[in-house]
Formats: structure tokens, sequence, C-alpha cells
């Protein structure tokens, strides 16, 4: 048992930027709570295992993975399963690995301090699983960033649009956005502390509706960019349905809310996207998308899209097809179809064989890496502020990313590495489809 005095633990993530940064503030509640993080399980007393349910057989995954923590049981140690996985298994998991003794989905976790309170008196089952209707964020002051210049703030947890193929829905609860002040206050600490990169994140992230109704999201976006010590202020993920032109008029006009928009598209059939439950059309999609290529800046746009939904004909397919040349895409996360439990897609015919989505992939990938190629090299010969994240010693690169979050390898002349998290002014001399390599003109 963890016993007050040695109280440690280690915690694995999994999933996307919302779990990572979940898990960097469960991390500041643990050491306020007097826990120290150590880098191995075997010198752990509590093991937390942030879990995601997005890829496939991801429950399994986590059976598997709980399975292997069973041969440590012995050592007294105490086991924590949070995460998307937790909420939708809840208590199946105590039957499943009886050694676990807490249960939580991310809409519990403002109750953590009581939680580890009750773990720290030796209970054996608690769950955190009942909070998925709160209208109270998860907000915290003791957050343990992992990254000293960039870091996240969440404005908005939950989703309330029920895509047809999405568990979100379900384990992350409904919407829920928190107040412009303690957005702001949030941002001001961290400009305070030193960063200049600031990421606002929400499932969709502009769906942010502030409860003190002070600010809508692009006000937000300019009173964070607005405040000293603020280079970058970037947002994930937004969905086009609440995707407002004031946006694009707050990138257009600030330099430093950055020149990129992810905007899931999922699909560019409106037949498939009503049948995924979207709520917008192919139409008012590409609404959104003139906006941004008519803006004066050139506002780099990366998507999501699902091939092989069931019920996608070779048609709706194509449909998707053309939509990477009329946006332009600079990046495209794309996956086959497959279903989640206890999404109501589960239930539609999963029509489509494995053989014709894994070919509609590869031609939809093949086609954009191409495009990529094309669309990367309007960079070339440009000057641009790149943001030092890395170097590699090898081949005497610099790693940075730019302000439409391209990778930037470039090299100096100069005899001193600019540090990390400091901004050079690099020029473009050569462009592939993923990155830039460039040179450095001078640091900032
Ligand atoms: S918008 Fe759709 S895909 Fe995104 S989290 Fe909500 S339900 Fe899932």
């Amino acid at each position: 048992m963890n016993s007050p005095a040695n109280r440690t633990f280690y915690i694995e993530t999994f999933g996307c930027q919302m779990n990572a940064h979940d898990s960097e503030k469960v991390i500041g509640t643990l050491e306020h709570e007097g826990y120290r993080r150590v880098e191995t399980e075997e010198d752990a007393g509590l093991i937390l295992y942030n879990t995601c349910s997005i890829r496939d057989k991801a429950e399994q995954k986590v059976f598997h993975r709980l399975n292997e923590y069973k041969r440590m049981q012995g050592e007294g140690k105490q086991f924590a399963v949070l995460g998307c996985v937790a909420q939708q298994e809840g208590e199946k998991i105590f039957e499943r690995a009886p050694y676990v003794s807490l249960v939580s989905g991310s809409a519990s976790y403002r109750n953590l301090p009581q939680m580890l309170d009750r773990l720290q008196a030796g209970e054996q089952r608690i769950t955190g699983l009942d909070d998925r209707q709160t209208d109270e964020t998860f907000d915290t002051e003791f957050t343990a960033r992992s990254n000293p210049h960039r870091g996240y703030i969440t404005i908005i947890e939950g989703c309330d649009k029920f895509c047809s193929y999405c568990v979100v829905p379900y384990t992350r609860g409904k919407e829920r956005s928190r107040t412009s002040e303690s957005i702001l206050a949030e941002a001001r600490r961290m400009a305070d502390q030193g960063y200049t990169d600031i990421q606002l994140l929400g499932q969709n992230v502009n769906s942010y509706r502030d409860p003190s109704l002070r600010m809508s999201f692009a006000e937000v976006l300019a009173a964070v960019a607005a405040l000293p010590g603020i280079r970058r202020v970037r947002f994930t993920t937004s969905h086009p349905r609440d995707f407002t032109r004031d946006i694009v008029e707050a990138i257009d006009t600030i330099p430093a809310i950055c020149d990129h928009v992810h905007l899931p598209v999922q699909s560019g059939s409106s037949a498939v996207l009503k049948a995924m439950q979207r709520e917008y059309t192919r139409e008012w999609y590409l609404e959104r998308i003139s906006w941004i290529k008519n803006a004066t800046r050139d506002i780099s746009m990366t998507t999501d899209i699902i091939v092989g939904f069931p019920g996608e004909t070779d048609d709706d397919f194509e449909q998707t097809m053309s939509l990477l040349d009329v946006a332009g895409y600079d990046a495209v996360y794309a996956f086959a179809y497959s279903p989640r439990p206890n999404t109501p897609a589960i239930t539609m015919e999963d029509s489509i064989p494995e053989e014709v989505k894994s070919e509609r992939l590869q031609r939809l990938l093949t086609a954009q890496r191409e495009r990529q190629r094309v669309s990367y090299s309007r960079h070339q010969g440009q000057i641009m502020d790149v943001m030092v994240e890395g170097y590699n010693r090898q081949r005497g690169q610099i790693t940075g990313r730019s302000s439409q979050n391209k990778t930037v390898n470039f090299t100096t002349t100069q005899p001193i590495l600019p540090a990390l998290g400091s901004y050079c002014q690099v020029r473009v001399t050569a462009t592939y489809p993923n990155s830039l390599v460039a040179e450095a003109v001078s640091v900032r």
C-alpha cells in the first residue's frame, strides 16, 4: 500500500490531445495531494491508466493491458482506470480486473481529490461514472504541463453532437464550457510562467458558449492572443456546424492567432453526412471552406475523413475525393470505418466489404500525398517564424513548427543553437509533402 510518506504514481496515457491534457491535470492534482510521479510501474504505489476508446477493439486492448498489471497485484499496488473506456465499461472493469480500485470517466475528474482520499483510506471500489450530466468543468490550477513553452487549455468539455459513429457524447458527457474569465486567468498565469504558444482545446472547441455570456469563441481567441507574451494561439477541434465567419476574421486580422484550421469533414457526400448525423451538408461545409480560402492570410486547412461508412456508394466516395481538390488540405487524417460499441451506427448494416474500404482508403491517401507535395511547395523561398522544438544532431538540423503547424527542419550558421521554445526566422529552401527544410535568417 502507498504509505502517506511515500505516495508514488505512474500514469500511462492513450488517445487524443484532450486525453493528454487531462493527464496533465490529473498529474498536477496528484502532486498537489502529496503524490510523487515515478518513471516505471515497478516503482509506483498507484498505477493509473488513462484510456481511449477511439481505436478498433479498444476495450480488449485495455483488458489485455490490465491483465499484464495483474502480476503486480500481490505487491500492494493500487490501480486506477480513467478515460473513455473506464466510462464505457464502468463496473465491468472491477469484475474482469478485481485488483482495480478506481474507475472514473473524465466528467468526474473534478472529484478526483475526494476519490484519492477514499483510495488512501483503503476503499476498494471507487467509481466516478455518474457525472455526465454535470454542468461543471474540471478546472484546476495544479496542471502539470509537460512542455514549458506551448501548453493546452481546455475551454469546453463533452459533446452534444451525437454523430452516429462516435462514443464521445456517451463517455465524456454533455457539452459544458468554462467562463471566459477562468480561461483568461489560466492563460495569463501561463504567459507569466513563460508560455508563448497556447492551444485552446475542446471536442468541439468552436461550440464554446461562455456561461458568463461575455465572449464569443472568436473573442476568446482574440483576448488570449492579446495577452502580453503570447505569440501563438491555436485551437482544435472545430466542428463545421458551429464554424462562424468571425473566426476567420479573427485569424485574418490578428497575427498571433495561428493561420491553421482543423475542420473535420468526415465525408464529401451529403447523404453519408446525414447517415453520420453530422448536422451539415457538403454545401454548408464548402461555404466555410470558401470563407477560409478567401481570407487575406494563407490559412492552412486540415481535416479528418472516414471512408467506407455503411451505405457509402462509389459516387459518395468520389464526392469525398473531389473535396481534396476543392479544399486543398495540408493534411488529411483518414480512417476506414469500423463500428464502435454503444453507438447508433453499430445497428446499421456494415455494408462495405473490408477490401473496398481499404482500397478507398489507399486511393485517398495516395491522392492526398500528391496534393500535399504540390501544396507544400507554395512555401518555397518564403520567410517564416519557427518555434524551436528540438535538435536532430545526426542531421545537424533544428526542428520547429510554423504558425501553420508545419514541421520545419532548419540549419543555422550561428555557433550557438537557438534555445528550445525560442523563435527563429527562417527561409524555406526545400519542401516535402509533410515537412519543410529551411535555413535560419535570424533568431527572435
Ligand atoms: S462531434 Fe461527433 S465525432 Fe466529434 S466528438 Fe462529438 S459525436 Fe464525436
